[in-house]
């Protein structure tokens, strides 16, 4: 029997996992720390996933129109000859920024800072991540007020805040526990959202509070906060900038006003801010719900202010920077490789400068002078173009033509709002390559699907997103599957097809590795033993990556893209709508089964839950005359689908839920099949 250290990437959680193998085969999965259960069901699947019969296992050539499902086996050399081929001779028509590239780091573990490297080295500043809408935006305004992105340490907390996060052993399990541990030993949890959920139940605090009214709560708290004198003001006398700015802006949101807004008693928000000011170590864990709200980004900074100015940074809340020791992944992309031209081309620029290179270059100084180094890609979410003006460009050939994209290890097409523009986007292509496991509704648009290894069947160095000054290691425990490739293979291949191939010079992925350790003095063989390995931290704390090198409660970065450097609250309602469209939907509802678009192959999954279902609460089935498993049309003024009703009592009356990211790989591919029931 032998035992290996792995990280399971079927969600974003990353657990570590200890895999007992016996002649090669696996035996069992537990979690690493066999003391702490902090796994989920999903894990225990792997079979179904790796052995799945329609895994793609070779590399597939589509000899139809796009969206037909003619596939034809091919060659891996051919293949790569082929796209090499068309991406010269698309790069030659219309130029390098019309090939994109979208990538999820998370699937492809250490190869996504690879693929960011051959995006830019082949001159395309187009490139885009699903974690734009998730993680990656609190990055982005997490480095606008301290240079870096937080990390909450639950062990080190006595008050945890939720927005809208309901954790549980199949949602994020390793928080669950955290989160639990912590309220077990006295620390206070304080629930945030609309619906009264299982994590809801347990909490001290429930704010029941309006849909998308998040950052009107927050300035509440930060009125409260101020004006009694609550906050840490040896911190922010010696550590902030915009102190007097911002008291300013936060007398507009006094309790009162607030609970207008929010629909929350004025003096629950007196008493739960008080609870989180007067802590000793506090947290605001990250959660995708403050991601995608109207009101996202002043939510986001008023989170980062108040871990600030109640002096938690340090103590709960980690900002520490970058490790060192190591060439880091910012620095392997290559984002110098780009001409400023260039960069200044990337989509999304004019109108949404934060994300991309032109947001990303106002810390550059800071974060030399912080870090040592230009950090440009923090959190794996920086510098990217804006993946609606992207799909713009490939629908409409504005502001100039985009003819190619490579989309490795997601699902583009299920990932991002306006499914119908995406497709359009995706059939105004000359060349269209996945790189996956599954026949996703994506690949089903693919000239060329590139068949992928799983987590089990690569070894991997280095954290899915880079914000701890630590890396991890994932041995590899399977070989892969048929001809399925690590992605590192798949990107040399490309390169020496390119005349990039000085740049992918390592003979596999394991000695690409060993480089990147060399500064450590350690082979691959030596650091995959561990399953992690600390590093020296880039900043000790008393410089911020930020332009002033403070914590910028008035940001700079956010004043000169011409945004306002404060954060304020807007009302996220639109009542012209309220007559024609009487419900408000929560739209991207995810389901721990699955993990986003991914997983519903899998027949013990599906089982659980075999159809989307929009919840609604019991009362106003009963007003619209909605009976339970009914099938209800759903319009919005965007567009409309059909799907199944479902009673739920937590949700409240006026909203309905819709889930994120369906299509039934079990039903037939190709357009006139709506993609596997995709287009819903
Ligand atoms: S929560 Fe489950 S699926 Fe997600 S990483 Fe952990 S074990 Fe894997």
């Amino acid at each position: 029997m032998e035992k290996k250290h792995v990280t399971c990437v079927f969600c974003d959680q990353c657990c570590h996992v200890s895999v007992e193998t016996e002649n090669g085969l696996i035996k069992a999965i537990h979690p690493y720390n066999p003391a702490v259960p902090a796994i989920c069901s999903k894990v225990q699947l792997w079979d179904s996933y790796v052995n799945h019969p329609d895994r793609v296992v070779k590399p597939l050539k589509n000899v139809g129109e796009r969206g037909e499902p003619k596939w034809q086996e091919i060659t891996w050399e051919r293949a790569l000859d082929e796209i090499s081929e068309k991406l010269k001779s698309i790069s030659a028509n219309y130029g390098s920024t019309s090939v994109a590239i979208s990538a999820m780091p998370i699937n492809l573990q250490s190869g996504a800072g690879l693929v960011r490297r051959f995006a830019n080295l082949i001159g395309t500043p187009n490139y885009i991540t699903p974690m734009e809408l998730c993680v990656g935006n609190t990055a982005q305004v997490h480095r606008t007020t301290y240079g870096w992105y937080t990390a909450p340490v639950y062990e080190k907390s006595d008050c945890i805040v939720l927005f809208g996060q309901n954790r549980s052993l199949e949602n994020w399990p390793q928080d669950y526990l955290g989160i639990m541990a912590a309220h077990q030993r006295g620390a206070k949890l304080i629930m945030v959202d609309p619906r009264k959920n299982e994590l809801g139940e347990k909490a001290d605090y429930h704010l029941p509070i309006r849909y998308g009214t998040d950052a009107a709560l927050l300035l509440g708290w930060l009125n409260v906060i101020i004006e009694e004198a609550l906050y840490d003001q040896e911190f922010v006398q010696t550590k902030t900038v915009g102190f007097e700015q911002l008291a300013e802006r936060v007398k507009d949101y006094p309790p009162e006003r607030v609970a207008e807004i929010t629909g929350l008693d004025a003096e629950l928000i007196r008493e739960t801010a008080r609870v989180y000011a007067n802590s000793e170590r506090a947290v605001i864990p990250w959660g995708v719900v403050t991601d995608m709200q109207k009101n996202s980004t002043s939510a986001l900074r008023c989170q980062c202010i108040l871990r600030a100015i109640c002096g938690f940074i340090g103590k709960s809340e980690m900002v520490v920077g970058p490790g060192t020791g190591v060439l880091s992944v910012s620095e392997l992309e290559m984002h110098d490789a780009l001409s400023e031209d260039i960069k200044a081309k990337q989509l999304g620029t004019e109108n949404y400068p934060l994300f991309t290179y032109k947001g990303a270059s106002l810390f550059k100084d800071a974060s030399i002078e912080t870090f040592g180094y230009p950090h440009y890609n923090i959190a794996d979410g920086s510098c990217m173009a804006h993946p609606p003006t992207l799909f713009e460009a490939m629908r409409t050939g504005r502001p100039y033509p985009v003819k190619a994209i490579l989309v490795l290890g997601n699902n583009t097409l299920l990932s991002f709002a306006n499914q119908k523009g995406i497709l359009e986007a995706f059939l105004n292509q000359e060349l269209v390559v996945a790189y996956e496991n599954f026949l996703t509704p994506t690949a089903q648009l693919a000239d060329y699907v590139l068949p992928g290894d799983m987590w089990l069947e690569r070894p991997a160095l280095g954290p899915a997103i880079e914000v701890r000054p630590i890396l991890t290691t994932s041995q590899q425990v399977l070989a892969p599957r048929g001809e399925c490739k690590n992605i590192y293979d798949v990107l040399k291949g490309l390169a020496e097809r390119l005349g990039l191939a000085e740049y992918f010079p390592w003979a596999n992925v394991e000695a690409f590795y060993d480089w990147r350790l060399a500064p450590l003095d350690l082979t691959w063989e030596q650091a995959s033993q561990k399953p992690a390995i600390p590093l020296k931290p880039a900043t000790d704390g008393s410089r911020f990556g930020t332009p002033s090198g403070k914590v910028e409660l008035y940001s700079s970065v956010l004043e000169q893209l011409g945004y306002d450097p404060l954060p304020y609250f807007r009302e996220p309602d639109d009542p012209t709508l309220a007559e024609e469209y009487p419900l408000i939907v929560f739209v991207g509802l995810r389901e721990p089964t699955f993990y986003n678009t991914c997983l519903r192959q899998i027949p013990e999954l599906r089982k659980r839950i075999p159809e989307p279902l929009l919840l609604m609460h019991p009362e106003d089935m009963e007003k619209y005359g909605l009976k339970e498993g009914e099938w209800v049309w759903v319009e919005t003024p965007t567009g409309k689908l059909q799907i199944i009703v479902k009673a739920d009592s937590v949700q409240p009356p006026g909203t309905i839920r819709i889930p994120h990211g369906w299509w039934k790989p079990e039903k037939p591919q190709g357009l006139k099949n709506h993609l596997s029931d995709a287009m819903l």
